[in-house]
């Protein structure tokens, strides 16, 4: 039943890809059943595939720009669009009955293949617009009907921020209204933002958390981390710009430093 379930998650740089190792390990870590698939971009070098190999059951490379097909057209016309339409190429997966898409900057924190219960398209509410779904964690149905649709909408209409976000909120339009199941608990998909943005909620709530997601623009690989002291190391960024929740920052790190690291050396 399982092994036509997988989750999905894409990475077209290095640093996405050392995000999606992590992911892929926390996955492995908390004993998830299904499948697990990375899709990449053609720029990903060669010993961060070798790795994604041994963490993933799948790593597809999707180069949307050398194909001929009708995703390829439409691209062109959008190329600012691009890593967006290579998220899209989820929908492809058709040999899986069901998938749970993971950003690369999310991290699991116990098993979560419940989510498999819930049907297209689930998600949890954005922090910043709760009326609009986070497309960082989702439940979807591998269908090229539905690929190809979502390319021409895509192509047809942009996105509203620019990004997959914008595009599958304005496709998939009734997640607000329609059907409460669809609304994933906001502990699916905890962005380490709204923590600060509501402290009494994640002193109450955050214990129940189960997916972490580094939304913003710094990330986890942002930082360094000192092996020897198990400290993470700041960045440039100022501190007012930087609320990554400590520690769920140093957990990506141990992760990263137990199980990734010494597979890419
Ligand atoms: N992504 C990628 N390469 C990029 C940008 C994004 O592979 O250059 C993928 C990656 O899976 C990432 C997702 O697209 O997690 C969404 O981007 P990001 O997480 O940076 O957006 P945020 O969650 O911060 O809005
Ligand atoms: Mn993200």
């Amino acid at each position: 039943m399982s092994a036509d379930q997988a989750f999905v998650t894409l990475a077209t740089t290095d640093n996405y890809a050392k995000g999606a190792m992590v992911l892929g390990q926390s996955l492995r870590n908390h004993n998830t059943t299904k499948k697990l698939v990375a899709l990449i971009g053609p720029h990903v070098a060669e010993p961060c595939r070798d790795v994604l190999g041994t963490i993933f059951d799948e790593v597809r490379v999707v180069d949307v720009l050398d194909s001929g097909d009708a995703a390829h057209l439409s691209l062109m016309k959008r190329p600012d669009l691009g890593v967006t339409f290579t998220k899209l190429h989820c929908w492809t997966l058709t040999h899986y009955s069901k998938c749970v898409f993971m950003d690369a900057d999310t991290m699991v924190l116990s098993n979560i293949d419940e989510l498999f219960e819930r049907e297209e398209l689930s998600a949890a509410p954005d922090p910043g617009w709760p009326d609009c779904f986070n497309s960082g964690v989702f439940v979807f149905t591998p269908s090229n009907e539905t690929h190809e649709k979502l390319i021409t909408f895509c192509s047809e209409n942009g996105s509203f921020d620019g990004g997959d976000q914008g595009v599958l909120n304005s496709y998939f339009n009734t997640w607000a209204t329609k059907d409460i199941s669809k609304h994933l608990p906001f502990i699916y998909n905890l962005s380490s933002i709204s923590i600060y943005s509501y402290l009494p909620a994640f002193k109450q709530y955050g214990h129940d958390a189960k997916v972490v997601h580094f939304l913003g623009k710094v990330k986890p690989w942002s930082y360094s981390y000192d092996n020897q002291r198990g400290e993470v190391r700041g960045h440039s960024l100022p501190p007012d710009q930087c609320q990554l929740h400590p520690d769920y920052l140093l957990l990506w790190w141990q992760l990263y430093a137990k199980s990734v690291q010494p597979l890419l050396q």
